[in-house]
């Protein structure tokens, strides 16, 4: 590839609205643009790097025995509301009408479309287990696109449903899937810790999270790098018993795969305002409706002793106690609902939200004692989550990290086969709902993270594997018949070896092109200098390590090929 066809335009200043690494460096890069909020063009290098990463992604599900397909992206109203969707996903749900008023969504994950495909056609045991993926655009009406790739309104996301005939398989297939997630994020060379982000029924864990270390991250954990144990600084377990149906204005959401205040928040189509000490859900009238109140304790010093369990809707009088306009946001959270907050007094408070008994629902305006219990043994069972704290595991202190969740793995046992009637015949005839797990990683955001991962100050450093090309070949002058010459012969060279590379064939400063080679970051870059060609030599350069070394012409293609 010629550097002067390249359609890569780069921009010299940081973009204003960028404020991640990421961001601006692919937005500089020229690797993406964006069109409007949370919707973004990839540019053939951003491309270039998304097709290795799916890729590596389908290099993986075939090796487990996932079968890639496609549903289309326009989805059935009438699905999500045999699921019980329709009227719990909220805002995020892009909603449509075709012409003869028939309601659409386009999908932001596809349970039921996958749910509906099969459920008439796999119909015996002996056709179970069977995992079926796609590599598609997802759509989500995010409250807060931003930080470019890393949480867009339009994304690119893998997704993968098994279906299995009893529970046991289901586990296998969800164990299968995240081995390969684990193999996928090391292979895009991004550092990422399974993190539980839900507990199972009997031990074991029903859903990772796969977060990518990096500060820009937006969830807060602390792991141990002696045994492997990592959680959200927020993880806590809670038993809470409710009474649905109760009177009173309770009123149960859905809240998938909700696993922080932000997601309730999200899925509640209400606003978060304040600070890490003082965060509310506001409505768009910015009135509390959520609220959170960790009381005087600085969120960071939470024991379980002091938590207490559940979303708090403040009264007018509680926040004028407290001193709030909006309220508070806690600091502890459940995957599952519950929250947990540190005052006392607040116990006897009226309105909460709680989670539900049912994984992926919460219920709003619940009332201690009216609607639910907190069993007395436990409050809260936090699993406490400071750097320095030992690990609940292995005894050695933790340390402390932020994290880009790049993909989550989920047992779904008879949640959406039940609500959809997707059954088959056991051994012995019975119908059965069947047993199913969903499996999704962020093609996208996984650029943005593999990009937070690998930067400095000039620039972005691809690691080999999802690079757009691995090598630059940067004549430090066009015109001269020495240099030129021995610059298309590296280049050709290096193609005719299957290596990917970019010649900088522009009449640029070598200052220009040694700037546009940082920035792009390609894993190597190839310096013809008049004075180094003269003595038969060019220098390679480690975009990594920054080491540069001068190689013999005739020996430059062999080395980096
Ligand atoms: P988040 O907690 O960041 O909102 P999520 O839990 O809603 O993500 P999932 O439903 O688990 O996301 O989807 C699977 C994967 O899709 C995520 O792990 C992430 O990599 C990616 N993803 C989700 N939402 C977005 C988005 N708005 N933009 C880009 N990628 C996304
Ligand atoms: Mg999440
Ligand atoms: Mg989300
Ligand atoms: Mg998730």
């Amino acid at each position: 590839m010629k550097m002067s066809r390249l359609y890569a335009p780069t921009l010299k200043e940081d973009p204003a609205e960028a404020e991640l690494a990421s961001h601006k460096l692919l937005l500089r890069a020229g690797m993406i643009r964006k069109g409007a909020s949370g919707l973004y063009s990839y540019l053939p290098l951003a491309w270039r790097s998304i097709l290795k990463i799916e890729r590596i992604i389908r290099e993986e599900m075939d090796a487990i025995g996932a079968q890639e397909m496609q549903v289309p992206i326009l989805t059935d109203g009438e699905l999500w509301r045999q699921s019980g969707r329709w009227g719990v996903y909220g805002p995020e749900l892009m909603r449509l009408k075709d012409r003869h008023e028939r309601e659409f969504a386009l999908g932001p994950t596809h349970e039921e479309s996958f749910t509906d495909l099969v459920r008439n056609e796999l119909r015996s045991y002996k056709q179970l287990p069977v995992t079926l993926y796609q590599i598609q655009d997802k759509f989500r009406d995010e409250l807060r696109p931003r930080f470019g790739l890393m949480r867009s309104r339009e994304f690119i996301m893998k997704d993968g449903y098994s279906f299995s005939a009893d529970e046991e398989s289901m586990r296998q297939c969800y164990q299968e899937e995240k081995e390969a997630y684990a193999r996928i994020a090391e292979r895009c060379g991004v550092r990422a810790l399974p993190v539980v982000a839900d507990s199972g029924q009997i031990g074991g864990d029903s859903s990772v999270e796969f977060m990518a270390l990096a500060d820009a991250g937006e969830a807060e954990l602390v792991y141990c790098d002696d045994c492997g144990f990592a959680a959200d600084v927020e993880a806590a377990t809670a038993k809470v018993h409710v009474t649905e149906g109760a009177e009173g204005e309770l009123e149960r959401v859905h809240t998938p795969g909700a696993g922080s205040i932000a997601d309730v928040s999200a899925l509640l189509g209400v606003e978060q305002s304040g600070t890490r000490k003082a965060l509310a859900l506001v409505d768009g009238e910015g009135n509390p409706v959520v609220c959170f109140v960790p009381g005087d304790h600085d969120m960071n010093d939470v024991k379980a002793e002091h938590a207490f369990g559940a979303y708090h809707l403040m009264t007018d009088e509680e926040l004028e106690q407290y001193g709030l306009v909006k309220g508070f946001i806690g600091p502890v959270g459940l995957p599952q609902g519950i929250r947990v907050c540190a005052d006392e007094s607040l116990r006897e408070s009226t309105w909460w939200l709680v989670g539900a008994n049912e994984a992926d629902y919460h219920f709003v305006h619940a009332k201690r004692g009216r609607d639910f219990q907190i069993a007395n043994d436990a409050w809260v069972d936090v699993v406490t989550a400071k750097p320095g704290d030992l690990c609940p595991k292995c005894g050695r202190p933790l340390k402390g990290a932020r994290g880009i969740e790049m993909g989550q793995v989920f047992q779904l046992g008879t949640k959406y086969s039940e609500a959809m009637g997707a059954t088959f015949a056991d051994v012995d005839g019975h119908e059965q709902p069947l047993q199913m797990g969903c499996y999704g990683i962020g093609v996208s955001r996984t650029v943005a993270a593999v990009v937070e991962q690998h930067h400095d100050d000039n620039g972005i450093i691809w690691p080999v594997s999802v690079a757009p090309y691995e090598v630059e070949v940067i004549p430090l002058s066009i015109g001269d018949d020495v240099v030129w010459p021995v610059a298309e012969q590296v280049a050709d060279g290096l193609a005719k070896e299957g290596v990917e590379v970019v010649l900088d064939d522009r009449k640029e400063r070598p200052g220009v092109k040694f700037n546009d080679a940082d920035l792009m970051g390609f894993p190597y870059q190839v310096v013809c200098g008049k004075k180094a060609v003269k003595n038969g030599n060019v220098e390679v350069k480690d975009r990594a390590t920054g080491e540069r070394s001068e190689l013999p012409i005739s020996e430059v293609v062999a080395t980096l090929a």
